[in-house]
């Protein structure tokens, strides 16, 4: 049994020296079901006294298929301008390009005016990553690079990022940026294994990009998967787990902090309890051994 290290309890963004916490907490769910300010500020509260000072969220979370665009992020604006010192005390990420009905709008117009919005709904004058949050295949990289270059210059965003881009999207849009990618945001979990062998994260560590992953429980399914893959990975996960004294979805996360990549699972929960169980992950330590009994199973077939 070959140890793996612990996870550090912070990281860099990138290479921009920015520091953050090895787990994010996301807002995707924020917005749903009605939640007022007061509750939304009760989970931002749990996740910085977690230790987790990453939040990430989009101007699209809220978004229902026909209206409630932006409301997450506005939700966080009413958290923030109620307690402006909050601001201080995280590492803010948002995301932009897509906007309904239209699916993907890269445009430099849009990209300006989405990120105007974003920060008058965050009701910040900057947010720390931007990210695009899909890429729009009509886009020319080198367009994008300018407005998101000038929107660092102005002060805008701090650092850039993408999300669900493909390797090449990244090496075109990095080529043509001043101020060069801090992270990439695919899906990853022990459901979602493709970036551990189809390249991402080792271009990710070539570039010097954060990878955030994004649903690190199958954004659920992990604590209730119904498929045969799925139950011989909740398996797997369990059978550690237990060994370890840990929940499963602890185990999830910390099975994704023990890449090398410096992976940052971003806990979609929205329990203030399961947020800092989740934050808990930091603590795990894997070997190898039982860290590809996981892969294997998610695989569905051994390693060669
Ligand atoms: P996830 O952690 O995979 O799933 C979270 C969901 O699992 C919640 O509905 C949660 O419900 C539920 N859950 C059930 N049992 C749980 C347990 N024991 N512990 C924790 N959660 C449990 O994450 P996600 O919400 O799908 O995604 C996480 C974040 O990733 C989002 O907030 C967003 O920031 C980001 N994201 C990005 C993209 C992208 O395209 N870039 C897409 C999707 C998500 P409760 O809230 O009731 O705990």
């Amino acid at each position: 049994m070959s140890a793996l290290p612990l996870p550090p309890a912070t990281r860099s963004l990138g290479s921009s020296g920015i520091t953050v916490s090895s787990i994010a907490w996301g807002m995707w769910r924020l917005a749903e079901g009605g939640r007022s300010a007061a509750e939304a500020a009760a989970l931002v509260h749990a996740a910085l006294d977690a230790g987790v000072n990453f939040l990430d969220t989009a101007d699209i979370y809220g978004f229902n298929g026909t209206s409630g665009f932006g409301d997450a992020e506005a939700l966080l604006g009413e958290v923030l301008s109620a307690e402006p010192a909050l601001r201080g005390q995280m590492v803010l990420a948002t995301k932009g390009g897509i906007m309904p009905p239209l699916p993907y709008d890269q445009s430099p117009e849009y990209l300006r005016s989405a990120i105007d919005a974003s920060l008058a709904r965050l009701k910040t004058d900057s947010v720390d990553l931007w990210q695009i949050h899909r890429p729009d295949i009509l886009a020319h990289p080198q367009e994008v690079a300018r407005v998101l270059d000038d929107a660092v210059a102005a002060g805008k965003i701090r650092t850039i990022g993408v999300s669900n881009f493909t390797q090449a999207q990244i090496a075109a849009l990095n080529h043509f940026l001043g101020h060069k990618l801090v992270s990439t945001q695919p899906e990853i979990s022990a459901l979602r294994i493709d970036c551990f062998e189809n390249g991402e994260l080792d271009q990710a560590m070539q570039l010097g990009l954060t990878p955030l992953a994004w649903s690190p429980l199958g954004g659920g399914r992990i604590a209730g998967g119904d498929s045969a893959r799925d139950k011989a990975v909740i398996a797997e996960l369990d059978r550690v787990a237990a060994a370890k004294g840990i929940s499963r979805s602890v185990a999830a996360y910390s099975w994704l902090l023990a890449h090398p990549a410096g992976i940052i699972p971003i806990i979609g929960s929205q329990q203030a309890e399961r947020i800092a169980e989740g934050a808990s992950a930091l603590s795990v330590q894997w070997d190898r051994t039982d860290w590809y009994a996981v892969l294997v199973a998610a695989r569905g077939e051994r390693l060669p």
